[in-house]
């Protein structure tokens, strides 16, 4: 019997490979201006530091984590999301003692175990952020900045910035107690998820996704009208600079995001009502995971979502190149001959193929077309008598003479007339 993929995956097949590539290109090009550097951490952690790091009252640690004993008996969890493994690398290896602020960015797989839809999988992937050891608003504004930029270079036209300020543990109480207050009314029609987090986390159930509590919540009080001076100095800084770099936004004070880390500023972005990225600041963090006090903000972005909004607004992407030269031959001799300047071509940065299916020498003209070769070059008794050729431009027939020996000059050639 064939065996199915698991549900909520879904494989990257050769034909998609070129758009990966085009967002991941683009990741690491804008990175790179921002002087952020990659990091790669494991792609299992112990369970314990997503219970510290995502915090309990979320949906991932309540529903979505992929948890299990290894056989050592130690609970291990298969990464929910990058923000705290990254903080733990960074705590582990000491980076806080660098020159700060640390910018870091991954591009990495993500488990949640989550109802498989649209949009939404059991292994995703993200391109995160995350700058350590900075509180200055200029730097909240400088992410918003960095996933706007990445997502207009990619082709986005409809982006909606929307960002909040969910205060710090001096202001956010005393908004949790209103939100109680206006939510003890209806305590018994949340869903049993959000029971659990009336006492420990109440702002939790703004983010529900379930209809009784959105209706519910529908008219609770807002953060916004509780947060500290403090808490308004840095969302107005904030503001300011968005402003500065001309980047439009909507203060939504409905946000508060899925993640129990945030402080003050938290963003959304948004392409035609679809969610592709999310961040915010998380100031207490790094302290939470066993490192020293340290601001950060950062921001994780869905890149099968980023590329089904590509598919979805016929936004061209550039295909990498295919065969560049195809080499057809007649006889023992040439293919022997085929096969060797191939692999001199493919030395010196030539994308050549030769027949490797026991084509005829027929088929093989119908096959460099299929496979889509910008050139065709044949090796038959003349051209291993002469040393001499012609490549064929597949896409007007116009041919180009060259001596087989001279490999520069093939390559030149075929990147030059392309
Ligand atoms: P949602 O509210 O849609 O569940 P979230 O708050 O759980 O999102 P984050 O944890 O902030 O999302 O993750 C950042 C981004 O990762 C999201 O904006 C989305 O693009 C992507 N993402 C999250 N969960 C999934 C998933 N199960 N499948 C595909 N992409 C996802
Ligand atoms: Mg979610």
């Amino acid at each position: 019997m064939e065996i199915q993929a698991p549900k909520g995956t879904k494989d990257m097949l050769p034909s998609q490979a070129y758009k990966w590539h085009y967002v991941e290109n683009i990741f690491r090009e804008i990175s790179k201006n921002f002087g952020i550097k990659e990091i790669r951490t494991p792609v299992f952690e112990h369970t314990e530091l997503f219970l510290r790091g995502v915090g309990e009252t979320t949906d991932i640690v309540q529903k979505e984590m992929y948890t299990f004993k290894d056989k050592g008996d130690r609970s291990i969890t298969l990464k929910p999301e990058g923000t705290a493994p990254a903080v733990r690398a960074f705590i582990e290896s000491r980076l806080f003692n660098e020159a700060q602020p640390t910018k870091l960015y991954y591009i990495t797989p993500c488990f949640r175990y989550e109802k498989a839809q649209k949009g939404r999988y059991r292994q995703f992937h993200q391109y995160g952020v995350e700058m350590f050891g900075s509180k200055e608003p200029s730097m909240d504004a400088e992410v918003m900045a960095l996933a706007m930029g990445v997502l207009k270079k990619v082709g986005l036209k409809s982006l909606k910035l929307n960002i909040n300020n969910l205060g710090c543990p001096e202001c956010r109480p005393k908004y949790n107690e209103a939100l109680k207050a206006f939510l003890k009314e209806n305590y018994d029609s949340l869903c049993e998820t959000c029971k659990t987090r009336f006492e420990k986390n109440p702002m939790r159930i703004l983010d529900c996704k379930e209809k009784s509590c959105k209706e519910i919540t529908k008219n609770a009080p807002i953060i916004l009208d509780y947060t500290c001076d403090s808490c308004n100095d840095h969302f107005s800084k904030v503001k300011e600079y968005l402003d500065v770099l001309e980047i439009p936004y909507s203060v939504d004070p409905g946000i508060v995001r899925g993640l129990d880390y945030y402080t003050k500023t938290i963003f959304e972005i948004l392409n035609d009502d679809y969610t592709v990225c999310g961040g915010g600041r998380y100031d207490k963090l790094i302290e939470e995971i066993g490192g020293p006090e340290m601001p950060a903000v950062g921001f994780g972005m869905g890149i099968e979502r980023l590329i089904a909004t590509i598919e979805d607004e016929n936004i061209e992407v550039p295909r990498e190149d295919d065969i560049e030269l195809y080499i057809s031959a007649r006889g023992e001799e040439g293919k022997m001959y085929a096969f060797k300047l191939a692999h001199k071509l493919r030395e010196i940065g030539v994308n050549a193929e030769i027949n490797h299916a026991g084509r005829s020498f027929k088929a093989e003209m119908k096959f460099a077309n299929k496979i889509g070769a910008l050139f065709n070059l044949v090796i038959g008794d003349d051209e291993l008598g002469t040393k001499e050729a012609k490549i064929k431009r597949m896409k007007d027939r116009e041919e180009f003479n060259i001596k087989l020996d001279n490999l520069e000059e093939i390559k030149q050639i075929i990147k030059s007339q392309k």
